[in-house]
């Protein structure tokens, strides 16, 4: 069976740099996504936090993608491909972006998304905003199993359970199963494989030195997906909003830390009892 690549606590901290320039280009987006806007000037201000940081897009022109985030808006699930679009009030968008950082020889990547709400906190529709918060709520779970589960495992059911919780009347959020986390370090995508759901069969041990990307996805309707003719832009069959939130995340020496949050993880894993252990 292939190797799942375990870091040392060096090599954590090479993934650290580049996390923090993920984060700075979550930060600088979250401030220019403003109706009117188009979704290539938000590819620009990405790029532009790359260069300044010296680091390197590690989405552009992965498999022939042509920017350097995955932008999509409302009933896109994933891999948005940025265009002359604008930004709409209410619009409810995701922005998945990465940057890796050549330290000691290698490639050392950064990778995580987050969904908001275009004019601000009240903007939107009420559905909009619950399957928002449900899909960021059950990525801090996911996050928070990684300290406390013992096999990858744990990150499916941590969301799963999230979605249960969050029931509302005959509402649930729909868990896209096409679409899975992974771990990441010298390469993006690395193994394993990380379902969002619960599933049979026995999962890799979480161990020490292994670094994941957590990224649910959630509908508000079915959870079924098409890709259109672009061949990377997925949607919802049904049209229904989607929403994603991804964190790259190491399990170090003792406990976890989450690399491309700029606190570590403090104030997501609060709620869980989980101090981050750098
Ligand atoms: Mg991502
Ligand atoms: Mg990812």
């Amino acid at each position: 069976m292939p190797r799942i690549e375990l870091k040392t606590p060096e090599q954590i901290k090479w993934m650290r740099e580049a996390g923090l320039i993920v984060a700075e280009i979550h930060k600088a987006l979250r401030e220019a996504a403003k109706p009117g806007v188009t979704l290539l000037e938000l590819d620009e201000v990405s790029a532009e936090v790359i260069a300044r940081n010296d680091a390197q897009p590690n989405f552009l022109r992965y498999g022939g993608f042509p920017a350097t985030v995955c932008i999509s808006v409302n009933d896109t699930v994933v891999h948005g491909i940025p265009d002359m679009t604008k930004l709409k009030e209410g619009d409810l968008v995701s922005f998945d972006c990465g940057a890796y950082i050549e330290r000691g020889g290698q490639e050392w990547h950064g990778d995580a998304a987050f969904t908001m709400i275009v004019g601000g906190d009240g903007a939107g529709t009420a559905e909009a905003r619950r399957l928002n918060a449900v899909t960021e709520d059950a990525m801090w779970a996911a996050l928070a199993s990684v300290a406390t589960g013992h096999r990858i495992s744990a990150i499916g059911e941590a969301v799963e359970e999230t979605v249960e919780k969050n029931r509302d009347g005959s509402w649930t959020a729909g868990i896209i199963e096409e679409y899975t986390g992974h771990g990441i370090g010298t390469a993006m995508h690395q193994l394993p494989e990380i379902l969002n759901y619960r599933a049979r069969g026995i999962s890799s041990r979480i161990k020490k030195g292994m670094v994941l990307a957590v990224e649910p996805m959630l509908t508000d309707g079915d959870i079924e997906t098409f890709v259109l003719e672009d061949d990377w832009t997925v949607k919802t069959v049904d049209g229904s909003l989607a929403s994603h939130w991804e964190h790259t995340v190491a399990r170090t020496e003792n406990g976890i830390w989450v690399l491309t949050a700029p606190d570590g993880g403090e104030a997501g894993l609060a709620p869980y009892g989980i101090t981050p252990q750098p």
